[in-house]
């Protein structure tokens, strides 16, 4: 029988898990998901790049946000060498949109790195995919158990909640023995065959049912069976670390036009953006009158290399990356010596056509500057 000692912190899997319980856990998921299972375009294919594909743009991205991309990644690039032989603009034009651009900016580089290392065939062992850039121990889980059958444990977001419901795990799931005691159960749950059907059912369940907040434990298939249920704690675990308070910052990215042209900059790998273009845009102190013009003019020429003044805002966009909530102002700005335009450019800068604006990656807030150019 299953002992719940709720004075302790966690349950280690051992406490919480015998034969039997294992038994009625495993089968009656196994149930529940072949009635609620998602028909999902990447369900459709266990293939090593496309699974590779869907669960890194599954990480912190919704389903429903990730549907669409995925099918245009995948037409674009349907296989690893297509993907490794592309430019890196491209991959990030087709990820514009879905954040986190550094998971686009890994997948290319582990894909060329397949094709040198692996000769383009797929590493279906731990250690292999641990070395390629931007996977780590759950994306090689989901892998190695949905396209090659091995008895690897995942977690990530879903699986973490449900997990920690499971162990009744009343400390911070982020802490590393937390971290062990979650991954110690999500290796005991798998079953013997079809472990990348399981381990997709847990995530699943985690993401349809036992969701972050008011679970549907009365739909749960293991509701009988789970302690954080029976103690009626499932608004309290799992315990999340506190979140870091938000920051508000102004900034401003000035629109540099030059006949049918634009000035763009690639950002660098320092930079918020690192990859896409962008407009100049930096991180101003002042909100009007000549400091403001000042402020304007020395970051526009500290980024671009080029002398411009500027005139009234044209646009306000707020938005929010990570913890920080920005407000950006958008000027227009002219070039003071237009015969300087190329020669004083900046080796990131350059003067794009209007007409090839859809080409370039940019941020969100980027293309809406583009769109507010273009009309
Ligand atoms: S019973 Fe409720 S808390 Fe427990 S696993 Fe199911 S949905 Fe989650």
């Amino acid at each position: 029988m299953m002992t719940i000692l709720s004075d302790q912190p966690g349950l280690s899997a051992d406490s919480i898990i015998d034969a039997n319980w294992l038994r009625r856990f495993r089968q009656r998921l196994r149930n529940w998901y072949r009635k609620h299972a998602r028909s999902l375009p990447w369900r459709s294919d266990a293939d090593p790049y496309r699974v590779w594909i869907s669960e890194v743009m599954l990480q912190q991205t919704q389903v429903s946000t990730v549907i669409d991309y995925y099918q245009r990644f995948l037409q674009r690039f349907p296989d690893l060498n297509t993907l490794a032989a592309a430019e890196e603009q491209e991959v990030l034009r087709l990820w514009e949109g879905l954040g986190y651009y550094r998971r686009a900016r890994q997948l290319h580089q582990a894909a060329i790195q397949i094709v040198k290392e692996h000769d383009g065939l797929f590493p279906s062992d731990r250690t292999s995919l641990l070395a390629l850039p931007g996977i780590g121990r759950y994306t090689a889980g989901a892998i190695l158990s949905i396209a090659f059958g091995q008895r690897e444990p995942i977690l990530e977001a879903n699986t973490i909640r449900l997990l920690s419901r499971l162990l009744l795990l009343r400390e911070e799931t982020t802490r590393s023995d937390s971290q062990r005691q979650l991954w110690e159960l999500a290796e005991v749950l798998l079953p013997r065959t079809s472990i990348g059907l399981f381990n997709q059912a847990l995530m699943e369940l985690g993401s349809l049912v036992c969701t972050p907040q008011n679970p549907a434990c009365h739909e749960c298939p293991v509701q009988e069976i789970c302690p954080t249920h029976q103690h009626g704690l499932q608004e309290v675990i799992p315990v999340m670390a506190p979140k870091r308070a938000v920051t508000a910052i102004r900034e401003a990215a000035v629109i540099i036009q030059d006949q049918s042209r634009v000035l763009l900059r690639r950002c660098s790998p320092q930079e918020r953006w690192a990859g896409l273009w962008d407009f100049p845009r930096f991180e101003i102190r002042h909100q009007r009158g000549q400091a403001l013009a000042r402020e304007l003019h020395e970051n526009v020429f500290q980024l671009t290399g080029l002398q411009v003044s500027t005139s009234g805002c044209l646009q306000v966009i707020k938005h929010s990356v990570t913890r920080y909530r920005i407000t950006l102002s958008c000027y227009q700005g002219q070039l003071v010596s237009p015969s300087t335009a190329e020669d004083e450019l900046a080796d990131s800068a350059e003067w794009v056509p209007l007409s090839d604006l859809q080409d370039y990656p940019l941020s969100v807030s980027g293309r809406k500057m583009c769109q507010c150019l273009l009309d």
